[in-house]
């Protein structure tokens, strides 16, 4: 019989597409990620994708002095990933690959609606599936998004992408003697100093036994990698 393939949920932070300035959208960054997705593919990988929508914006921030709802500001916050999703699909078929995005919210002008089924199936088919608007509802976070859509399709791990290369036993900018976790528990990456995600994020994927790897994004080859078995320059909470 043929092996079943592997299958990812990668995640990307809004705040990674600003590159320099911090806001809006860098395609040279764009274009880095979307060859390294485009890697993953060739070598194999069913590969979904949530990217958050921090560099436009968050809903907490958008609500800080009272004007504005914290629920339309959550919401404000969804549809600034599917802004991303959009430049994102855009700079994978760039690169040439097929892709999808699903949106949590029905917005049939833009993409497709979520549909897990319907995901399963892209994935199968060798397309990449971006899931965008979050989990569709407010007070939640593109992590716990990320965790609830890799479990939906049947994920072997979400990988966190990220600017450093995983989790530390205390800040790397503050402390020279910092040293990489490999290793850790869902327990451990809920503790306060360390914080991989928020805690929703965690305890889902700590009650449905789903791999959190945080890795380096900026490494280029190291994701795929990591999918390949070398967790050398990672931390997996498992
Ligand atoms: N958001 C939400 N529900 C979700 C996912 C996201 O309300 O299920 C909103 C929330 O306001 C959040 C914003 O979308 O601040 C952007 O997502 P996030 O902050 O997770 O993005 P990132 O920090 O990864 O760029």
């Amino acid at each position: 019989m043929e092996k079943a393939r592997k299958r990812v949920l990668v995640k990307f932070s809004g705040e990674a597409l600003a590159g320099e300035n911090g806001f809006g959208i860098d395609t040279s960054i764009l274009r880095f990620i979307a060859s390294e997705i485009k890697s993953m593919v060739e070598a194999n990988v069913e590969v979904g994708i949530v990217i958050g929508g921090g560099n436009i914006i968050r809903g907490v921030s958008a609500a800080k002095d009272g004007i504005i709802k914290r629920t339309s500001g959550d919401y404000m916050g969804m549809l600034s990933t599917v802004i991303n999703s959009v430049a994102m699909q855009e700079a994978l078929e760039y690169v040439g690959t097929d892709v999808r995005v699903q949106s949590a919210i029905k917005m049939e002008a833009i993409c497709e609606t979520f549909i897990v089924r319907r995901a399963q199936r892209h994935l199968e088919k060798g397309r990449i599936v971006i899931f965008a608007a979050g989990t569709g509802n407010p007070f939640f976070t593109t992590d716990t998004a990320a965790t609830l859509r890799a479990i939906e399709i049947g994920a072997d791990m979400i990988i966190k992408a990220t600017k450093v290369d995983g989790v530390y036993d205390k800040d790397p900018n503050k402390f020279l003697d910092a040293t990489l976790l490999h290793e850790l528990s869902y327990d451990q990456a809920m503790q306060d100093s360390i914080k991989v995600m928020d805690d929703t994020s965690i305890a889902l994927a700590k009650d449905n036994g789903l791999p959190i790897v945080v890795c380096n994004m900026f490494k280029k080859g190291n994701i795929l990698n990591i999918i390949n078995g070398d967790y050398s320059l990672c931390s997996v909470v498992k």
